[in-house]
């Protein structure tokens, strides 16, 4: 129970931070957060730790994201119900669970993971939620995901040296996409918005886990 009470205030200090530092704007953004449930997300053995501003381990060499990045990219997406979203690098499956509640159920998020534990992981995990619009793929994401283009949204929650090609060409015309573009020390966050060809625009420097396969590292 005490832990419990802890979970609770330490995720609405967060949503205080986010408010009051004007991190976060866009108030559907912060519903779902409220929503979706991070503790549900990470190993057991970090559950006390789901509210702090920091990544956590969940095996395999990978990280789950530090909230406010997820919250960031999030925003920065300009999801609406009905959206149809690629994610590349699905981890735990909590930021496709962040998208699902977002996109709705006439939405719809394909995420890709290339770790093959990894994706079992982010399967149980959403299916302990019953989100239905998600569904998660072992596959190398860099090269895109053909079979579902195009795409209203993409994100990359991977550093990738480029947007890989064949990405940009499964985004819808005026589509949205949010990508760590760097080297393996710091990236850009970069927001592209296809006009023909990517516009793109930084959001600030960040830190990810390496992207890997055929456009990867
Ligand atoms: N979005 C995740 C965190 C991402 S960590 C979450 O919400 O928990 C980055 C993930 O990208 C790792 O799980 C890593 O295995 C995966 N990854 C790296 N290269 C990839 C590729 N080419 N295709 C798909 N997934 C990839």
């Amino acid at each position: 129970m005490i832990n419990l009470i802890k979970i609770i205030d330490s995720k609405k200090r967060l949503l205080d931070y986010w408010k009051s530092s004007g991190i976060v704007k866009d108030k559907k953004v912060l519903e779902a957060f409220k929503a979706v449930p991070r503790e549900k997300f990470i190993l057991k053995k970090y559950r006390h730790e789901a509210y702090g501003d920091y990544p956590l381990s969940i095996g395999e060499n990978q990280t789950i994201s530090q909230p406010t990045t997820v919250m960031i990219m999030t925003e920065a997406l300009e999801l609406k119900e009905g959206d149809k979203v690629l994610e590349i690098g699905t981890g735990s499956g909590y930021q496709a669970a962040m998208i699902s509640e977002l996109v709705g159920d006439k939405g719809k998020v394909i995420t890709t993971e290339i770790i093959p534990e990894l994706a079992e992981f982010a399967q149980k995990n959403i299916e302990k939620l019953k989100l239905k619009n998600v569904k998660i793929i072992n596959y190398d994401g860099s090269r895109g995901y053909e079979k579902q283009k195009p795409y209203d949204k993409i994100i990359i929650t991977a550093a990738c040296p480029e947007i890989p090609p064949p990405v940009i060409d499964e985004l819808e015309e005026n589509g949205i996409i949010i990508a760590p573009v760097g080297n393996l020390i710091s990236q850009q966050m970069v927001k592209g918005i296809k006009k023909g060809k990517l516009k793109t625009r930084s959001l600030g420097y960040f830190v990810f886990v390496p992207l890997k396969g055929k456009y990867g590292y």
